[in-house]
């Protein structure tokens, strides 16, 4: 407890001096990768005609010349491996390159393909997408989580139009919106997609309609975007038919939204996706079920979007990784990378 209170006394002291400190004295640089490699993942850039930035949800993406600048420092310090390169390290039981690092991305918003891609390819490295089954079709919408979000920002929930009326948390709603927007969320996961479907629409038909700045932040790919994505040469993952908390959702659909997102994206995009990303991805949201069901379903590996995993060492389908937000500065990534704040982490029982 004592490490604990001490952790989060120093973390501003690790983020603004500490850190900083040691990525410019090289210093983080000379420490080895816990594991031999590290995963980072992004969720896309804030594009320019985004005109209005709402921290909580714009939180996971980052500016265009910040993203650069990290791949740019990525190249010069480690080596970026291709995703097909991590597949082919897997299947042949072969290590990895020293000090290798992958790319990925989630959720499959157009910004992936209009702004992140030609950096990408500027600097010629590669990136693994994870991407919904909401993909596969040519009106694929906006995450219904962020709509939600924007649904209720100026108005909690009536309780008749939650998704569970009779369990609702009146606690939750009438707390401030980003915990009565994670309970409304929770609840509508154990809806399968279709009844998700239909409840939203009744919330719709109560609410002004949500109007949206820039398609490219809150679109996603629609099907022939998908597949210019892949034919410039980046791998498609997988993450869910429909985004839902996994641990909230009945047997049969956690199976249809990890296998079903694996089927649908293989037909729409004619070849194998061997990689799969919980949605969300922590240990609120994914446990030994989820990981089990994955298992099930083939993927050779399973991505976390969090450093720690509770039972250690992670496995391939336990895969952890480095989450970058529109905060992480260069040094934080470095540490991060460097594997100095995991073990930092690690020490204070966390
Ligand atoms: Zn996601």
């Amino acid at each position: 407890m004592m490490v604990f209170l001490l952790m989060r006394l120093v973390s501003p002291l690790l983020r603004h001096a500490i850190y900083p400190a040691l990525h410019h004295s090289g210093w983080l640089r000379r420490l080895d990768l816990p594991g031999g490699f590290a995963v980072v993942s992004y969720h896309g850039l804030l594009t320019a005609d985004h005109s209005s930035p709402d921290l909580f949800l714009d939180g996971n993406l980052l500016r265009p010349e910040a993203f650069r600048k990290q791949l740019r420092f990525m190249k010069s310090r480690y080596r970026v491996i291709h995703p097909e390169e991590f597949r082919d390290s897997i299947l042949s039981g072969k290590g990895l390159p020293p000090r290798a690092v992958l790319l990925t991305c989630d959720d499959g918003l157009l910004n992936t393909l209009t702004d992140m891609l030609p950096i990408l390819r500027s600097e010629g490295v590669g990136c693994l997408f994870f991407v919904t089954a909401a993909s596969c079709s040519e009106n694929p919408g906006m995450l219904w989580y962020e709509e939600l979000y924007h649904l209720m920002r100026n108005q909690p929930l009536e309780r008749h139009l939650h998704p569970a009326p009779e369990e609702s948390n009146d606690a939750a709603a009438a707390g401030d919106i980003h915990a009565a927007w994670w309970s409304v969320l929770m609840d509508a996961s154990r809806l399968d997609a279709k009844r998700r479907g239909e409840w939203l629409n009744r919330v719709r038909a109560q609410r002004p309609a949500v109007k949206l700045d820039s398609e490219k932040r809150w679109r996603l790919l629609h099907v022939s975007e998908l597949k210019q994505l892949s034919d410039a040469g980046m791998t498609i993952g997988a993450h869910s038919k429909s985004h839902p908390v996994l641990s909230q959702c009945s047997d049969d659909e956690l199976r249809e939204e990890i296998c079903g997102s694996k089927s649908k994206l293989e037909k729409a995009l004619g070849r194998e996706i061997w990689a799969f990303a919980y949605p969300f991805g922590n240990p609120a949201t994914v446990g030994d079920r989820e990981v089990r069901a994955a298992t099930e379903a083939g993927f050779n590996c399973a991505l976390l979007n969090v450093e720690h995993w509770y039972a250690s060492p992670p496995t391939l389908l336990t895969q952890p990784r480095i989450h970058v937000s529109l905060r992480t500065t260069l040094p934080e990534l470095a540490a991060h990378l460097s594997g100095l704040h995991a073990r930092l982490q690690h020490a204070a029982g966390r």
